[in-house]
């Protein structure tokens, strides 16, 4: 009887997961991976652009 007390931290419990595990769209502007399927229409953007986006419209009003 010598086993260790510590459980071996198995594979995370299948349950909430991200929205999917690609493939993921580009982004048009710098072709990072975005957090959107590829099955989404229109142009896709990485949350860096998204928000550069943001701000120009807010500015631009
Ligand atoms: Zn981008």
């Amino acid at each position: 009887m010598d086993e260790p007390y510590c459980e071996t931290p198995g594979p995370a419990p299948a349950g909430e997961q991200p929205a999917g595990d690609g493939p993921f769209a580009e982004c048009v502007l710098c072709r990072a991976p975005t957090e959107y399927p590829e099955s989404v229409k229109g142009s896709t953007l990485c949350p860096v652009c998204e928000w550069q986006e943001a701000q120009r419209t807010a500015c631009s009003g």
